[in-house]
């Protein structure tokens, strides 16, 4: 069987990069339970740096994963076999590692300072960053004047001569020189475990098998295989799990999409209106694809379908034109019982319905539901739309900028047409709404449809783009739409 994770970190409002990292491994756990042995997918919270953690983050984090409906397995919130699953819970057993590595010959006592450290690099010019390796073989005088002058210390892996090699599921074979891989710190000087240490130490502690996550992080992996080595040599662990990093995900102007990019920001897909399963759909393309001609499919598709060696190590683009088009796909899937039940948050959001929703007004809903479902790209848009239907007569009001291009010199004389037209009737169905707009307007007036309807509608809807408008007329009734028309003609 198999065990991924997510670890993110909480700082900061969650990235669009950490959905797909955290759909990749999901999916990939999921196909394992499917069609394989097995396969759990963890969630772990890394707050090891606790200056840059806050519970904000971690409450958007967890927001995010239920609204995705991603369920984990195991983590924050549901417990599991390996709990705690938040870094801050989890010192005492960092420090435990630690006190083996310390006393075993993967684990030395550093003295330096960074001064020094940078000093004796510019000295000896040499172009490798990081620890040049003073400290690794001390010997007892040395230590002894060390602490003679009180000077802290940390505790730095030794890393091993030679190379780490590593067969990246994504990338293929990857090789790293160890001597351009400094030996580094497992620890702060007041003996704080350090992230260096934590992220291989919870991999191993909760036997995760693979470890997918973003290239941003292929860096540190040579370190972390090496520490491996020592965790099985201590008996920590008993294997080295696999490794795979994801493309890089680039925004504007072909650079990494950051936290900058309003697109970034995980969250705000929802409150603008996306559905998670398009939202998704469309990161699950940046860098996999179901087939070669294919864009639209469920995640259930995509469980049966994923495969971590088909993941494209080359950078993936974001696109927000395609992911609104992939999401409008999906909105295209829902019933119309689903859709309204999914766009009744922004409807109470938008404060265009109560909460709770009125009965007359849930009725009403039922009905309008089917004129704009066909029209709406997104959860939101549904507000925009139907909120002249429920809106108080009182309150109603047209859109300025509507009213002026339309309700002016030439608007009048139409409007007024259509209001004597629809006054004149006795039945209010769409069908004689549109027989008398049709006769009164195109008919009598000689104007063309467009031309003809689009007062109306914005003095009816308030605004020019609404759902059909004799559709609309008959919803709104005989008695607000005649008094609508008659306020438009001041
Ligand atoms: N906590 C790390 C991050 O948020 C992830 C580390 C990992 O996946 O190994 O970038």
């Amino acid at each position: 069987p198999v065990r991924v994770r997510m670890a993110p970190s909480p700082t900061g409002s969650p990235h669009v990069g950490l959905v797909r990292t955290a759909l990749y491994n999901w999916a990939f756990a999921r196909h394992h339970q499917r069609h394989g042995a097995g396969g759990t997918f963890v969630f772990r919270i890394e707050d090891t740096d606790k200056e840059r953690s806050t519970a904000e983050s971690y409450a958007a984090i967890i927001d995010l994963m239920r609204w995705l409906g991603m369920e984990w397995d195991e983590g924050p919130e549901v417990g599991g076999p390996y709990a705690p699953y938040k870094q801050s819970e989890r010192e005492d057993l960092y420090r435990e590692v630690l006190a083996k590595l310390r006393e075993s010959r993967f684990g030395y006592e550093c003295y330096c300072t960074n001064a020094e450290v940078e000093e004796r690099r510019k000295a000896s010019g040499s172009k490798v960053m990081g620890y040049d390796g003073y400290c690794r073989n001390l010997t007892a005088d040395q230590v002894a004047v060390f602490e003679a002058e009180g000077r802290s210390h940390i505790t730095r892996f030794r890393m091993p001569d030679g190379k780490i090699t590593w067969n990246d599921l994504v990338r293929g074979e990857i090789t790293f020189e160890t001597e351009f891989v400094p030996d580094y710190a497992l620890c702060r000087a007041n003996g704080d475990p350090l992230y260096t240490l934590v992220n291989p130490v919870d991999d191993a502690l909760m036997d995760i098998t693979h470890v997918l996550r973003g290239e941003d992080l292929l860096s540190s992996t040579p370190r972390q295989v090496a520490l491996y080595g020592a965790l099985i040599e201590l008996g920590v662990t008993d294997f080295v799990p696999e490794f795979g990093h994801l493309p890089y995900v680039m925004g504007e102007g072909n650079k990494k999409l950051s936290k900058r990019d309003p697109e970034a920001h995980a969250l705000a897909y929802r409150d603008q209106g996306f559905l998670p399963e398009g939202l998704l759909n469309y990161l699950a393309l940046l860098g996999w694809a179901i087939a070669a001609d294919r864009d639209v499919f469920t995640l259930d598709e995509m469980v049966d379908a994923f495969e971590i060696g088909d993941v494209n190590p080359n950078p993936a683009r974001f696109d927000l034109k395609k992911c609104e088009a992939i999401n409008a796909s999906h909105m295209r899937l829902l019933s119309l019982e689903d859709m309204t039940h999914r766009v009744l948050p922004y409807l109470k959001d938008a404060g265009v319905v109560g909460d709770p929703v009125h009965d007359s007004d849930a009725q009403l809903l039922e009905l309008a539901m089917p004129l704009v479902a066909e029209r709406i790209n997104k959860l939101t848009e549904a507000a925009g739309m139907l909120g002249f239907l429920f809106v108080a007569e009182d309150d109603f009001s047209v859109d300025p900028a509507d009213a002026e291009k339309m309700l002016g010199e030439d608007g009048r004389p139409v409007v007024q047409a259509a209001y004597d037209a629809l006054a004149g009737l006795h039945a209010w169905s769409t069908s004689d709404i549109q027989e008398a707009l049709q006769t009164a307007l195109v008919d009598g007036l000689g104007l063309k449809p467009r031309v003809a309807f689009g007062p109306v509608r914005v003095a009816v809807t308030g605004r020019r783009v609404s759902p059909p408008l004799f559709e609309s007329l008959e919803l709104l009734g005989r008695e607000r739409s005649l008094g609508r028309l008659q306020r438009a003609l001041g």
